[in-house]
């Protein structure tokens, strides 16, 4: 309903061969927020990003998306239904250009639209200038102006990290899942990436869900964070409440 959360995963369980990822998990965000997933290697935050994009199916549990169970949800039916996420690897075409990367992302969403300009099928012109138009405005929301052009290949790690964003804001989703944003970023493109994740919650209206080592930027642009360790939930609430978690301190503590 419009007063339900947005995400809400209730009680899942992914199970390896030996090993529990995630174990009964439940947790909701609410529109609007930026929820963060922290919790040390190892403790199932990429997993459930896999299972929030149909990556990976879970034994028990159930996630729920504005009201819709994702279990009927095939893997490639996920951007079209208003979720997107960035890799910790960058889902990233190396030889294309930053603007036609941008636009691959859009057509991960209008999937018609990407098929008819495959095969170069006639009346989509009216397609192909709106998803040229949202490219370019991305790229300019980004700051990305000055390569848009350049083959991703050739830019900086940094810069491609905001081209990756780019490419999953282009499919205008409602709920972004950033895996590791800050991740191989120097000091200054973390503190720019901070405001940049607020900007984007507010600006494009989406809720985000960040999987996030970086302890500083996480506390300070989450609304709510929710902490794993191996595979279970240990605690949950505002970014003080977590971080003062006896349970919390307790699982990094034991990884140093
Ligand atoms: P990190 O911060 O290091 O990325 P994480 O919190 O994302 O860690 P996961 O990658 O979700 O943790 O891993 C949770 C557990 O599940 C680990 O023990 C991992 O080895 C295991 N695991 C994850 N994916 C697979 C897979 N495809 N096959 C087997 N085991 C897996």
């Amino acid at each position: 309903g419009a007063d339900g959360p947005l995400l809400s995963v209730r009680d899942v369980t992914v199970r390896f061969s030996g090993i529990t990822a995630l174990d009964g998990v439940s947790f909701d965000v609410r529109k609007g927020q930026i929820a963060g997933l922290i919790g040390p290697n190892g403790a199932g935050k990429t997993t459930l990003f896999n299972c929030l994009s149909r990556l990976y199916g879970y034994s028990q549990g159930s996630i729920r998306f504005d009201g819709q169970a994702l279990e009927g949800v095939p893997r490639h039916g996920i951007a079209r239904l208003g979720i997107a996420r960035t890799f910790q690897n960058l889902a990233l075409f190396s030889t294309m250009s930053v603007l036609d990367n941008i636009k691959v992302g859009r057509h991960a969403r209008t999937r018609k639209g990407f098929l008819a300009n495959a095969l170069r099928l006639p009346g989509v012109g009216a397609e192909e200038a709106d998803s040229s138009r949202r490219a370019a405005e991305l790229v300019r929301f980004l700051g990305l102006e000055a390569v848009a052009d350049r083959r991703v290949a050739d830019l900086p790690f940094g810069t491609r990290k905001r081209v990756e964003l780019g490419r999953a804001l282009a499919s205008e989703p409602t709920l972004l899942l950033l895996d590791e944003p800050a991740a191989g970023l120097n000091h200054e493109e973390v503190g720019a990436l901070g405001s940049l994740i607020r900007s984007i919650r507010d600006q494009f209206r989406l809720t985000v869900l960040l999987v996030e080592h970086h302890m500083g930027l996480v506390m300070s642009v989450s609304d709510q964070v929710v902490a794993l360790n191996f595979g279970r939930k240990i605690a949950e609430g505002t970014p003080q409440e977590v971080r003062n978690h006896p349970d919390v301190i307790q699982a990094y503590l034991g990884t140093q």
